[in-house]
């Protein structure tokens, strides 16, 4: 677009009178309003140290499954090590690293596969590649874990990673490999948790590791700023629920092994919240008024506010709690998507 004459020398006119205006108000920028703590936001993220009787082991099909350093942890061994899933957080390395050996009776990590880029997954990458493993990861989540990012779902700055923490094997798509004579598939799941998430599946042992768009103790919140949107996150739910049987054993990225069938009910909650987000969006609602509308809020118009409000008496609500941030922040995601700013 070329700007005419006209409109530059209206635009400058604004200018000259706002210039005064601008100098008047600049020094109250100086003082951060009262009461917040920026600290918060340019500190390092450290994580939360968990102690050793904190992260619990189970056998799952033949998987070993570590919980309690950030999110699941899956773990198979083999004569060149330990093929791992994910890796908690930096903070409790150490200590999931003894229980991982401990377990498998391996002594380095062969293979790491991380689902996404956060802190909560990330966390062996630096271990992995001191051991010389293969890290396999999306495009997106090695490009993230190079880089200072910050996330609306972490407090501080994360990363960059050190160069041998960084995943080595990359894919766009989906891949397979062969570890210790079993197959193991991961696929990229589109704008789903965040802009580079992986599921990873054993199809010998009807086992999926979900990745960050699949939860089961609390809900299952997008990173929106980077990457992570309601739209991706259906479509990549109803890839799941392809893929899965109603008896496949689901690993979220938090809380308990699911089942198939629990994930397809969980795909058909979303994708009614999806619907109900476009009949709030075209109504002027904002994120909080869609959480506070789902918790029973009523909104007086000029036209009365009809739609659907799937969570009132769910019971997913006594399983995941206050589904506030998950609403705000999925809506927040459509938002972005559709609004043509
Ligand atoms: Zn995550």
């Amino acid at each position: 677009m070329t700007l005419s004459r006209r409109h530059f020398l209206s635009g400058s006119a604004q200018l000259t009178f706002a210039a005064p205006l601008l100098a008047a108000t600049a020094p109250l920028l100086d003082a951060p309003p009262a009461g917040i703590d920026y600290s918060q936001i340019t500190k390092p993220f450290v994580g939360k140290k968990v102690s050793a009787k904190d992260i619990t082991q189970q056998d799952i099909g033949g998987l070993a499954l570590f919980a309690g350093s950030g999110c699941n942890v899956v773990g198979l061994q083999s004569p060149q090590g330990a093929l791992l899933i994910d890796g908690g957080q930096a903070v409790n390395a150490a200590l999931l690293l003894q229980a991982v050996h401990a377990r498998l009776g391996t002594r380095r990590i062969g293979a790491l596969i991380n689902t996404h880029w956060h802190p909560d997954q990330t966390g062996l990458n630096e271990s992995a590649g001191k051991d010389g493993a293969t890290i396999i990861s999306h495009e997106v989540t090695k490009l993230a874990v190079g880089r200072k990012l910050r996330s609306p779902l972490f407090d501080g700055t994360i990363g960059p990673l050190p160069q041998t923490a960084r995943p080595t094997k990359t894919t766009y798509d989906a891949g397979e490999f062969d570890f210790a004579g079993e197959q193991v598939q991961y696929r990229h799941l589109p704008g789903a948790h965040t802009g580079g998430d992986l599921y990873v599946y054993f199809p010998k042992r009807n086992v999926l590791v979900a990745g960050g768009l699949v939860t089961s103790d609390r809900w299952p919140v997008m990173d929106y700023l980077n990457g992570g949107f309601m739209h991706g996150f259906v479509r990549s739910y109803d890839m799941l629920s392809e893929l899965v049987k109603p008896d496949t054993r689901v690993i979220p990225a938090n809380g308990p092994v699911m089942t198939g069938a629990e994930l397809v009910k969980m795909k058909d909650l979303y994708w009614q919240l999806f619907k109900q987000f476009f009949v709030l969006f075209n109504k002027g609602f904002g994120p909080v008024d869609v959480a506070q509308f789902n918790a029973g809020k009523e909104f007086k118009g000029v036209v009365p506010v009809v739609a659907e409000r799937p969570l009132l008496g769910n019971p997913l609500l006594q399983q995941l709690g206050d589904p506030s941030q998950f609403l705000e922040f999925a809506f927040r995601s459509t938002q972005l998507a559709t609004l043509p700013f």
